[in-house]
């Protein structure tokens, strides 16, 4: 366990003064706010660069220094920078800053924002589930800059349980919908709940992630009839009687999906047209191919 006196060790030694609880440096109101924010800080005593760090459940850790240093004199002070690297072990892995100061906060304020941002971003880092990972998101602090904004967790924009800014309200019933992140090279999705914490794996295409969350809140609809897209008139009577006489009681009325066929590839789920409300499912099948031999047989 390293202390604030380490803290001073450490600057003393790396800064040719004796060790002097009176000599100020802007790492130890840093030090002092994050342990006041309920946030367990460390030192890496093996790299010059890398003062106070935070290591964090999963074994990624966040950095903060500016320019690689907290011992400079908390006037000289100009902004902090945060990074949190998901691999420690590599210092040129992959990151995002979450947190880089306007340089013109002062050595107080700043420190507030920075631990302001670092605290936010650890709840949305370890949140889990549909509402507490949207509501870290929308928590976030002007602070974090917008690339790590868009590496979290949110709820599909528009999608089930979306609000927006504002955070979400559980639904009391299990509930689809899906979670996206934006990471630099690609989107990821993954199903989610808005009644519990369950979620489904990271997937690269919302589909997949939709219809893994519908295995979590209406088990057995893979198994139920895909129907047509949309008929009128009598069909279209015949069709209501039929999905009537299939589905199980009530199936709609619990937001329950309903499959549709289509001959869009890739055709995407669509959020609140099933007659209850539920997701309309596409089923892809390629539209038949012209009866050219019939027509012959007519001429
Ligand atoms: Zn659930």
């Amino acid at each position: 366990m390293t202390t604030l006196a380490d803290l001073r060790e450490l600057i003393a030694a790396r800064t040719d003064h004796k060790s002097d609880p009176d000599r100020p440096a802007a790492g130890y109101l840093l030090w002092d706010t994050l342990i006041a924010a309920g946030i367990t800080p460390s030192i890496n005593l093996s790299s010059a660069g890398r003062a106070i760090s935070i290591d964090l459940p999963d074994g990624t850790s966040i950095w903060v220094t500016e320019q690689a240093d907290v011992s400079h004199h908390p006037d000289d002070h100009e902004a902090w920078t945060a990074l949190h690297h998901y691999d420690p072990a590599d210092p040129l892995g992959p990151y995002h800053l979450i947190y880089e100061g306007p340089r013109n906060l002062g050595h107080t304020a700043d420190t507030a924002a920075c631990v302001d941002a670092i605290s936010a971003w650890i709840t949305a880092h370890t949140a889990v589930g549909a509402l507490a990972r949207h509501n870290a998101y929308v928590a976030l602090p002007k602070g974090v800059p917008r690339d790590a904004r868009r590496a979290s967790w949110m709820i599909g924009y528009a999608k089930p349980g979306f609000n927006g800014r504002h955070p979400t309200t559980p639904t009391t019933r299990h509930t689809p919908t899906h979670l996206d992140r934006h990471l630099n090279t690609h989107t990821e999705r993954r199903g989610a709940c808005l009644a519990c914490n369950w979620e489904g794996p990271a997937r690269r295409h919302q589909n997949a992630a939709i219809e893994d969350a519908l295995d979590h809140t209406h088990p057995g609809w893979r198994d139920l009839p895909t129907l047509p897209q949309s008929v009128g008139g009598r069909n279209a009577t015949l069709l209501r009687a039929y999905r009537d006489a299939t589905f199980p009681p009530g199936w709609f009325d619990t937001g329950g999906p309903l499959k549709v066929w289509t001959t869009t590839a890739n055709d995407w789920h669509e959020h609140s047209k099933a007659p209850g409300g539920g997701y309309l499912i596409k089923v892809h099948r390629p539209a038949p191919a012209p009866a050219a031999h019939q027509q012959q047989t007519l001429l």
